[in-house]
């Protein structure tokens, strides 16, 4: 049996998500004229306490249109050194947005108002005007961090005095919220979505859904986003079946991922007590992240995948696991079993 722990994006529609797309009702999307893409929008920006919303391809598209259209060439972004903008976009903030980036040192992604306002520039000719401040929740180079309401709130007050934006890259947010019971809490989501600017949520992640993500803000905002979205080739047609994807993953998959952080709680359990292993970073959502105590990432990674267990190396020593809805209870204790019993040459 091998169980996949690459990353949540391996997770397949089920039957029940394959009913709700051949069901739905489409028409073309460039038009605004898909019902379905239209109530996903509608229920997505309601649920965040916003006016707007735009059904895209994918998060970095959601991302890369969020960035394009808070800033102007020359601009810079202030971000966490581990954002996933940063790291995994291909460059896009230069290359789309002919921006440059400030990047904060945080806490596994996670960063305070006093490295906002040390990163902020002076209002001189000399510097790159900073205008915007991007936050991930949860951090997956962080390890699924999860931030701090209180945190959050303090970035956002500071981004509203001093006029800049303040952008949630919220591919795994579902996750920060489930990890923190908010889900299901309607004024909570409203109050945490306000915060923000923009939000980027992705449906394609553990969600289960097979494309798909979603920028959430003001209508006028989101008219520029329209614009950003067919510059970039990202409109679609009778999207309304990946739309009607994630309608359903929000009715039946979020509360399930309370289930994926009990797993990485068990990895977590199993890899403080290994060996072979030197540290976890605390698991607060779908994501483990541990170091090696001798053995190179890469060595581990084949040694995994020789009992079944498929993972990614995350650095030298560093090694990723993610758990997912379509790794099951039965399976995820097995990798457990096997991840307990395996040592590495240094202990042979
Ligand atoms: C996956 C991911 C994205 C978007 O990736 P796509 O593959 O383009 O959908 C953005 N941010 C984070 C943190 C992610 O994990």
């Amino acid at each position: 049996m091998l169980v996949d722990l690459r990353s949540d994006t391996v997770t397949r529609p089920d039957m029940a998500m394959r009913k709700a797309m051949l069901a739905a009702e489409v028409g073309d999307d460039v038009f605004a004229e898909d019902p379905t893409v239209n109530a996903l929008q509608e229920r997505c920006a309601a649920m965040l306490g916003h006016e707007a919303a735009l059904f895209c391809p994918s998060g970095t598209m959601t991302n890369q249109i969020a960035i394009q259209v808070h800033t102007r060439p020359g601009d810079e972004v202030i971000c966490d050194q581990l954002a996933h903008i940063y790291n995994y976009e291909g460059g896009g903030i230069a290359r789309n947005s002919g921006a440059s980036v400030k990047l904060v040192q945080g806490d596994r992604g996670r960063f305070n108002l006093a490295q906002v306002i040390q990163g902020i520039n002076p209002l001189d000719s000399h510097y790159a005007r900073t205008s915007l401040v991007a936050v991930e929740d949860t951090c997956n180079k962080g390890g699924g961090s999860v931030w701090e309401l209180d945190e959050l709130a303090q970035l956002s007050n500071h981004c509203r005095d001093e006029g800049l934006r303040f952008h949630l890259d919220g591919a795994r947010a579902w996750n920060g919220w489930v990890s923190r019971g908010m889900w299901g809490d309607q004024e909570l989501l409203a109050s945490y979505g306000r915060m923000f600017d923009s939000v980027s949520l992705c449906f394609s992640k553990g969600m289960g859904c097979p494309v798909g993500s979603i920028l959430v803000g003001s209508e006028a905002f989101i008219r520029e986003a329209h614009r950003s979205r067919k510059v970039l080739g990202g409109g679609m047609r009778q999207a309304g079946m990946m739309a009607a994807a994630a309608l359903h993953a929000m009715d039946y998959h979020v509360s399930a991922m309370s289930q994926d952080h009990v797993h990485a709680r068990m990895l977590e359990t199993v890899l403080e007590e290994h060996p072979e292993v030197s540290s976890v970073d605390p698991v607060e959502s779908n994501i483990v992240i541990f170091t090696l105590s001798e053995m190179g990432a890469d060595e581990a990674v084949r040694a995994f995948a020789a009992m079944g267990i498929a993972c990614f190396a995350f650095g030298p020593h560093k090694i990723r696991l993610v758990t997912h809805r379509d790794v099951h209870a039965d399976s995820l204790t097995e990798a457990c079993r096997r991840l307990a019993t395996w040592r590495g040459k240094a202990s042979d």
